[in-house]
Order: C-alpha cells, then sequence, then structure tokens
C-alpha cells in the first residue's frame, strides 16, 4: 500500500472544475493516485506531507498533438519554416526524416517529454507516423520505454502513410507501409499496452498521418479496427489539402471522413484552420475534437482558429505543440501563451476573445474530453493527482498574483514550474527529474543525434 499524501497549504489550487472553483490556502490529500479531497486544515494518518505554501496549483497540462520524433530535427539552419513554402518544406524534411532509426526516437521522445513535463504536462498524445527501414516497427514500443521511465502518461497515436508518390502523395517510398501491416501493428499496440480503466498510463490511438498520403482502404480500415477495439481515432485534418481532395475525390477532407465515418466523438483532428462555418457545426455536432497548435500556425502563417465560436458550436478545442521539426519546443506552456495572444489578434472584429482561462481550459479540461479521459483535466475529488506548481514567491511575478486563472496564459511563466506530479507522484521537483540522470541522458541523445542525424544530414544544419 503505497503512503497518502497530503499537500498542504496552497496558496491556490486552480481546479478547472465545471463551476471553477479556486481554493486559496488549502490542502489536497491524496490516495493510491486519486484525490481524495480539496479543503482546508485536511489531516491523515501516516501521509506524506507535501508543502505547497506560496505555491499556485494546476491541472496537468494535457497535450494533444505532437511528432516527438522531429526533436532531434529542430533548429535546422538552412531549412526555415517561416520562408518556404509547405511543399518545399516536406520536400527537404522528409530526406531526413528517412534517416530517422529507433535510437532516434527513443531518445527524442525522452527528450520532448522530459521538456513537456518541466513546464507541467502530465499527458501527452504523439502522432507517430515514422516509421522507416530503420525504426522497424518498433517505435511506439521505445516512446512505451522512455514514457515509462518519466512517468508520464503517454497516449501513442500509431500513424502512417501507404500512398506512393508515383500515385499523389508527398511520401518517399521507403517510408511507406501497406495498410495491411498498419492494422495488424495497431491492433498489436492496444493488445500490448491500450489500458482503458481509470488512472490509465498507456492508450494506443488508430491515427493514419493524413488522407492526402494514404489510400482511402487505410481510412476505412482504422474507423472499423478502432471502433471494434474502442479506440479513439486521429489525423490531421483541414491543413491546406482540401484543394487536392476535392481534385482527387470530388469532395472537402471533413465530407470524405464524414462519408467512411471517420467523425464523431471519438475522433479528433490536428489544426483544422480551413474549416468553414458550416464545417466547424458540424463538428461541434458531432462531438468531434480539434487540437489547435499554435506555434506551427504562426510560423506557417495559417489563419488563426476562431476558439470562442468553435467553443460556443460544442467542439471540444484543445491545445498541442505541433512536432518540434515546426515548433522547435516542447514546451506547452508557451504554446498556451502563444494560442491566446493569436486569439486576442483578431478579437475585436470577431466581436470577443476566449479569456486566458478558458485558453488554460483547452490545455486541461478539452484536453481531457479529447482524449476521452474523464478521470483527468480539473483537480476534483475522484480525479487523477495530475497536477503541477508554480512558485509565487519569486520577482518575476510580484503584482499578478491576485488571479491565478488568467495568470498562465496572460502573462507566461519564465522558467520552468515548480513541481509536476502524475497520479499522486512526484516526476519533477528541485529543478530534476525523477526518472532519469538528466546529463547522462542528454550526453547520450546527443551522441544519437550526432550520429545519426546531424552528421549525414550535415548540409541542412
Ligand atoms: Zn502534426
Amino acid at each position: 500500500m503505497v503512503k497518502p499524501t497530503l499537500i498542504r497549504n496552497a496558496y491556490a489550487i486552480i481546479t478547472c472544475d465545471s463551476e471553477d472553483h479556486v481554493f486559496w490556502d488549502s490542502d489536497i490529500l491524496i490516495e493510491n493516485g486519486f484525490i481524495k479531497q480539496i479543503g482546508r486544515n485536511l489531516s491523515i494518518e501516516g501521509a506524506e506531507v507535501l508543502d505547497a505554501s506560496s505555491k499556485f496549483i494546476y491541472p496537468g497540462l494535457i497535450n494533444t498533438h505532437h511528432h516527438f520524433f522531429q526533436t532531434f530535427i529542430r533548429n535546422t539552419t538552412s531549412i526555415d519554416y517561416p520562408n518556404i513554402t509547405v511543399v518545399e518544406w516536406l520536400d527537404l524534411i522528409y530526406r531526413i526524416f528517412q534517416g530517422v532509426d529507433s535510437d532516434v526516437i527513443y531518445y527524442s521522445t525522452l527528450t520532448a517529454l522530459s521538456d513537456l513535463i518541466k513546464h507541467g504536462c502530465t499527458c501527452a498524445f504523439d502522432h507517430q507516423y515514422c516509421y522507416t527501414t530503420l525504426t522497424g516497427k518498433t517505435p511506439v514500443d521505445r516512446q512505451m520505454e522512455a514514457a515509462e521511465r518519466l512517468h508520464i502518461r503517454y497516449h501513442a497515436g500509431r500513424g502512417t502513410n501507404t500512398l506512393p508518390a508515383s500515385e499523389g502523395s508527398t511520401m518517399p517510398d521507403n517510408m511507406l507501409e501497406t495498410t495491411d501491416e498498419f492494422i495488424q501493428d495497431c491492433e498489436r499496440l492496444i493488445n500490448l499496452y491500450h489500458d482503458s480503466r481509470p488512472g490509465s498510463m498507456r492508450q494506443i490511438v488508430v491515427a493514419p498521418c493524413q488522407p492526402i498520403n494514404s489510400y482511402p482502404e487505410t481510412f476505412v480500415e482504422s474507423v472499423k479496427l478502432a471502433r471494434d477495439k474502442g479506440v479513439r481515432l486521429h489525423t490531421h485534418l483541414g491543413e491546406g489539402e482540401n484543394e487536392i481532395m476535392l481534385s482527387r475525390w470530388g469532395m472537402r477532407s471533413l465530407d470524405w471522413c464524414e462519408k467512411i465515418d471517420f467523425i464523431g466523438e471519438d475522433v479528433w483532428f490536428a489544426h483544422f484552420w480551413e474549416g468553414t462555418d458550416l464545417e466547424l457545426q458540424k463538428l461541434g455536432a458531432t462531438g468531434t475534437g480539434v487540437s489547435h497548435c499554435p506555434t506551427p500556425a504562426v510560423l506557417g502563417g495559417f489563419p488563426i482558429l476562431d476558439i470562442k465560436k468553435m467553443l460556443n458550436y460544442g467542439i471540444p478545442v484543445s491545445l498541442g505543440c505541433d512536432g518540434s521539426a515546426t515548433n522547435d519546443s516542447s514546451n506547452l506552456l508557451d504554446s498556451l501563451r502563444l494560442g491566446y495572444m493569436m486569439q486576442s489578434w483578431h478579437s475585436k472584429q470577431r466581436g470577443g476573445s476566449v479569456s486566458a482561462y478558458e485558453m488554460l481550459k483547452t490545455a486541461t479540461v478539452h484536453g481531457a474530453k479529447t482524449l476521452g479521459r474523464d478521470d483527468l483535466g480539473s483537480l476534483e475529488q475522484g480525479k487523477c493527482a495530475d497536477l503541477f506548481m508554480i512558485d509565487t514567491a519569486v520577482p518575476e511575478l510580484t503584482g499578478a498574483l491576485h488571479d491565478p486563472k488568467n495568470l498562465l496564459a496572460r502573462c507566461g511563466l519564465t522558467g520552468n514550474v515548480w513541481l509536476t506530479m502524475v497520479g499522486g507522484e512526484v516526476v519533477y521537483s528541485d529543478g530534476t527529474l525523477k526518472g532519469i540522470d538528466e546529463a547522462e541522458e542528454a550526453r547520450k541523445g546527443e551522441e544519437v543525434c550526432n550520429r545519426v542525424i546531424r552528421k549525414p544530414f550535415a548540409k541542412y544544419f
């Protein structure tokens, strides 16, 4: 039996619950990884006590779109995303993607997850579509290993691309799979890792990369498998491919997805900045989610989502970093603030923006809904004890502490959080990750990056 944990004297607990409660000068009691009680002067025999004086406590952030493997392909000097077209970017970046091996998958995942944890993330989804002759079928298995070491909740999106360039995709031939290979591996991963119980640490999502780079049967079979196994579906959509879908299939991407039933409460799309008003209403009516990734939207110069309208339509809008080839970082707090700034950009023309607190909820409660986790996303009795704390007794936050709900998106946080906890277990505190020797893993990761990526592809760096 694990000892209960009592978090004492938190300056403020920002719950993100349905009534938006904030508890001042209060405690949190945790038993077996779940929150037992929030209130004042709590006590329990034999508890591990954690003093949270001067700390603001938030629900752990939930990242709903990422590509960890790109973390070793960031800050590429000659591939300057804002200054080239998307097609030029794809042509260049895929030359490097082909060189990714199993060690890059492991260490880039460790790197991305470390960054996420240090900035308050406790549950991460990754869209892993990089299957090369060097990785074989092991990427999700290697990612599970990394997530296990850091003790973060991990939802793995098993991606794929099946359509060759000769038939109109943008994929190099040696990164293609067949639909059968893909479906079989999804089934293997679901059987091996997927756990849908409350408090689950591992889940699998069936996530073909994008409709224009696969045969339709890949998506059709994905829907069948996911519904049969009760797992979720994810893909990139509405990110500039509608013209191609219209010329290829005579319909826009969402209509195509609707036709094959790749829509509904168990589905979410990354980006969707091309959506028309009617399409947004359809997402809302069907409960289909959208993962908003602010950083690549800004770097790529894409239209800015109208999140206020989307939330009014009932769309679960969540937050994602997206891959490091178009973000260069895995800091979700950074994306939170940028996302808020982007919403404000059009607020006067659009009749108002979402509040900074509403943006925080995209990264907490809406993220949980998107991933189908009613045990995550808020701090309340019965939910997982996933949270992070920031220290308010620092000069850079002086004068901003009267409104903890809006603080993170509005003021931002300089540096790392003070503590991150997953399922009642401290995974980061005192500036140190608990699961790994940081200097040693950074050294090994750099060695892998040098050997597999930086040297063989030196002309891009
Ligand atoms: Zn993406």
